[in-house]
């Protein structure tokens, strides 16, 4: 077996990946190009999966633009740069859906990622991931490396991101509606609920990152999707319906919306593995809202 590192250890898709080495933010800062030249200098990984980044919802990538950029192009360039320099043979880093531009034919592929710019309230943090897709395909022109790029859609699951504010709507949510059960209070929830985007759970997430790190070498960035796209009233309600929350739901009209949808199309990763079977929504929520509540409040 390679010697595996995976970065971003701590997090929702990182702790779900087996590996040899994990690293959260206290034991390398990546966003330090000496740090991670010398954590892989001493550590050689064979196989790096790349999970570490800052991420956030909508709100925080309105509101803290130039934070998403530099950290992440920071901590992509060095990570990279590192596995080159120190012999790594195989990296997966992750794109996200966000990287499409805002105005694109239906449905997303990997041909269409740097056809247009993305929606303005996540630009920053899309670039700065659009700047792994060009790094990686410079890396594989000039030294012949076969490091390869996913791009998952909505990613949930336990130890996700669980701030109210700045965390993606599944969790933010799910903080927010056991609250409100908690306290008695109507629970207020962003935007129309009209959008639709398509969830996925971090642990089939974590699994198709193991299998994708060994067996896929293409150039083209790997969408994991399972091209089902649930509003987020629908979403809402299965909360609702799991947390047992019986009180009043207000939308917040004043709150952004965000793309309105961005459905992907996942034929590729049917084909490569066609037995491979996505967990449900409503399976993965109940997994992460148990999670949360035997978790509590010992969260993110
Ligand atoms: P996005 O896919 O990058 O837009 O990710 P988000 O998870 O931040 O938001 C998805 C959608 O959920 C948007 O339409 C939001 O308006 C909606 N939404 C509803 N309530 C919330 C909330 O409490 N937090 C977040 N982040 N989004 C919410």
């Amino acid at each position: 077996m390679a010697k595996r590192l995976v970065t971003g250890g701590t997090g929702m898709v990182g702790s779900a990946i087996p590996a040899d080495l994990k690293i959260g933010r206290k034991d390398c800062n990546l966003g330090d190009w000496q740090a991670v030249n010398a954590f892989f200098e001493k550590e050689k990984p064979e196989e790096v999966i790349h999970t570490a980044a800052k991420v956030g919802g909508v709100w925080a990538n309105m509101h803290q633009k130039g934070d998403f950029f530099r950290e992440n192009v920071l901590m992509n360039t060095h990570v990279i740069e590192a596995a080159r320099l120190h012999g790594t043979k195989r990296l997966l880093a992750f794109l996200s859906t966000c990287v499409f531009p805002d105005q694109v034919s239906y449905p997303l592929d990997p041909q269409k990622i740097h056809l247009g710019p993305p929606h303005r309230s996540n630009d920053a943090y899309a670039y700065a991931k659009r700047m792994v897709d060009v790094q990686l395909q410079a890396y594989r022109e000039q030294y012949g490396l076969e490091y390869i790029s996913v791009i998952p859609t909505n990613i949930y699951g336990p130890n996700d991101l669980f701030d109210l504010e700045n965390g993606h709507v599944v969790p933010a949510l799910i903080h927010r509606c056991f609250l409100a059960r908690e306290k008695g209070e109507d629970l207020s929830v962003w935007g129309s609920g009209k959008p639709l985007r398509e969830f996925i759970f971090s642990e089939d997430v974590a699994q198709l990152s193991d299998w994708a790190v060994s067996n896929y070498t293409e150039a083209e960035p790997l969408i994991f999707s399972t091209s089902e796209e649930v509003s987020i009233k629908e979403m809402v309600e299965m909360i609702v319906e799991l947390l047992n929350f019986k009180g009043k739901l207000i939308w917040q009209s004043d709150k952004p919306d965000g793309q309105f949808r961005k459905p992907s199309d996942n034929s590729k990763i049917r084909s490569l593995l066609p037995n491979f079977q996505f967990t449900p929504v409503y399976e993965g929520l109940k997994k992460t809202i148990s999670w949360f509540e035997e978790n509590y409040p010992q969260i993110r």
